[in-house]
């Protein structure tokens, strides 16, 4: 059941080796024993949209790699029309796409490229990224400086570049306003508080997870959150940054789940499930006013990859984007999701140890407390939502553990419940 004892792949943790995948199909993955689990977590990282083993995409990789998969000097029909139709599917005014290999790649692009329309616009001493604590947004060191993940960060603190965090949106622990009876959105109150801080001068955006995934599962902000964010960063112009890696592309049952709170950022980043796990994509889709200045400035933004934009990836992200639109993943996404979500409730909304059960579609986050009235989290040492999920997998079910932490050191247990949007009503 175990990869073998003698495996020499540096894996992640030492200490519990995963099984080792054979195959798989639909919802379902196989082990290399012939054992199968339910899959509830989308590939493990959230990354399978569509479902496993989706025959128009294996036919459409198999026809472009035929013809070519790489070649870095040309651009590629794949790239091009991938570019257009994601457009077609981002919200309105944002029509230019850069492609990359996955999403630290994206949110590393989309950094750069708001430092660099500040450049173009003759604002250069505008430099500054402004993250939020409970937040991923990838493992490259730009990226993981934006992250708010203090497991993540701890080991490489001193590595990483001086970017400021704005508290989370957090309603279940809020510190800011929880006392008092209703929300007053002291949270965003806090990105200004934030900017302000560092000099708005200086600062060029702000990133945020419109649901948070790895740091804080299914965190889902109060109502008004974004639209203040937006005003806030309107007003010390400075370019709003939605990392949709994780619950872009429909998880959430809209095409980007900022679309729930009625606001339109400047940068979109995707990753994961714009390719379902078929092949390594990321993009970074931009509103046309950066474009524009670009395209008046220098015409160049000097950054890339290169493997992005590569038309074997594309023509997957292509044949995904074409899939989930002809058979309405979406809204499938959207209706099995709220199910999901509801039925977690109805099942261990209760229960002593769970805190809370949150999220939108396919994006559900548990919170496991130790004591349900003073929400005392476990030790992180017992690693809880991690042997929740051990536990799942022996019985055949597979879901998202996940750990984050505060600046102020609280470390908390959440699990998600993630599926692939084909997800049935039988299988929730
Ligand atoms: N942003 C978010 C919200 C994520 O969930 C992740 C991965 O979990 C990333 C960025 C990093 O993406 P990748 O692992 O593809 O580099």
């Amino acid at each position: 059941m175990s990869t073998s004892p003698a495996s020499q792949v540096f894996h992640r943790d030492l200490l519990h080796p995963a099984p080792a995948v054979d195959r798989a199909s639909g919802v379902h993955v196989w082990d290399v024993d012939g054992n199968r689990y339910l899959d509830a977590s989308s590939g493990g990282n959230i990354v399978i949209s569509i479902g496993y083993g989706v025959q128009d995409v294996l036919d459409a990789m198999a026809e472009q790699a035929a013809k070519v998969s790489f070649c870095g000097q040309f651009t590629s029909e794949p790239q091009e029309q991938l570019a257009r139709e994601l457009a077609d599917f981002a919200p309105e005014g944002m029509d230019y796409v850069r492609f990359t290999s996955g999403g630290s790649e994206a949110n590393e692009t989309a950094i750069k490229l708001a430092r660099h329309y500040f450049v173009e616009s003759g604002k250069p001493s505008k430099h500054k990224i402004v993250g939020r604590w409970r937040s991923y947004h990838g493992n490259t060191l730009g990226a993981l400086s934006a992250t708010g993940h203090v497991m993540r960060r701890v080991s490489y603190a001193p590595m990483l570049l001086p970017f400021a965090h704005a508290a989370p949106p957090y309603r279940y622990r809020c510190t800011l306003c929880a006392q008092s009876d209703a929300c007053t959105l002291s949270c965003a109150d806090d990105v200004e508080r934030v900017i302000l801080n560092e000099g708005p001068e200086h600062v060029a955006a702000f990133i945020a997870e419109p649901v948070v995934g790895a740091a804080a599962m299914g965190m889902v902000p109060p109502e008004g959150y974004f639209e203040r964010v937006r005003e806030i960063c309107d007003e010390y112009d400075v370019l709003l940054i939605v990392d949709e890696v994780l619950s872009g592309m429909g998880r959430t049952g809209r095409n980007f789940a900022i679309e729930h709170f009625g606001v339109v950022p400047d940068l979109i980043t995707c990753g994961k499930g714009i390719s379902s796990g078929y092949s390594p994509l990321g993009a970074v889709i931009a509103r046309n006013e950066i474009y524009d200045a670009v395209a008046a400035g220098s015409g160049m933004f000097e950054h890339g990859f290169t493997y992005g934009g590569n038309p074997l990836s594309c023509a997957v992200g292509l044949a995904v984007l074409r899939h989930i639109e002809k058979h309405d993943l979406v809204a499938r996404a959207g209706d099995v999701g709220g199910y999901l979500i509801d039925e977690i409730r109805a099942a261990i909304g209760d229960h002593p140890l769970i805190g809370e059960v949150s999220g939108l579609g396919m994006l559900a986050g548990i919170e496991v407390v130790s004591d349900r009235t003073t929400k005392e989290p476990f030790p992180y040492e017992l690693g809880v939502s991690k042997r929740i999920a051990r536990k799942c997998q022996e019985r055949g079910v597979l879901i998202n553990p996940s750990f984050s932490g505060n600046a102020d050191g609280y470390r908390g247990d959440r699990f998600g419940v993630c599926p692939p949007y084909i997800f049935e009503r039988a299988d929730v």
